[in-house]
């Protein structure tokens, strides 16, 4: 199974007015604070920026990108922003897969059209959720690395480095 791997093509995107990894749908401690569903960013403004913008922490926030922000080959049309959906790269048991996690809205079918095509094409480890529901496709190491944090409930999508 290949590695995910952000040299697919470096982008130049920016932000711009998306908000979607400072909203709280992923978690991370930001400044002694912490960020988690339904607790937003303590310095978000949702759809115009961070409010300590130059003073922000390396640690997650300069650090962070999600897929669409860091490569060119999430289409431009499917930004969070625009999907309500955040792909984050992680690594499960040292596996890497790509995550597609919730930010707002639920999944619209040629968004998860398109990320399952491409998963496929490059023979990636992917995992998505629908209402609420996991999905996944990769390789039986994957798998299997999925079903042992199931088992002991370490879903937590995260902004964390981990890698
Ligand atoms: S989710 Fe991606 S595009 Fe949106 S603010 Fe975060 S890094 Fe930027
Ligand atoms: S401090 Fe970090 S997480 Fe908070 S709004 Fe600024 S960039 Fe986003």
């Amino acid at each position: 199974m290949a590695k995910v791997s952000l040299s697919l093509g470096k982008s130049d995107r920016t932000c711009a007015d998306c908000t979607k990894c400072c909203e709280g749908w992923l978690s991370a401690n930001i400044l002694g604070e912490d960020m988690f569903p339904g607790k937003p960013c303590q310095f978000v403004t949702p759809g115009v920026g961070c409010t300590i913008y130059k003073d922000r922490p390396k640690d997650p926030c300069k650090n962070f990108e999600c897929a669409w922000r860091a490569t060119d080959y999430v289409p431009l049309e499917f930004s969070p922003a625009n999907t309500g959906q955040i792909i984050v790269p992680y690594q499960l048991d040292g596996i890497d897969f790509l995550s597609m996690v919730f930010a707002g809205k639920e999944v619209q079918p040629d968004f998860l059209s398109w990320f399952v095509t491409f998963a496929v094409g490059r023979q990636l480890n992917v995992e998505w959720s629908i209402n609420g529901q996991l999905y996944a496709l990769g390789s039986q190491a994957f798998m299997e690395a999925r079903a042992r944090r199931d088992k002991d409930n370490k879903v937590k999508p995260s902004i964390e480095k981990n890698s």
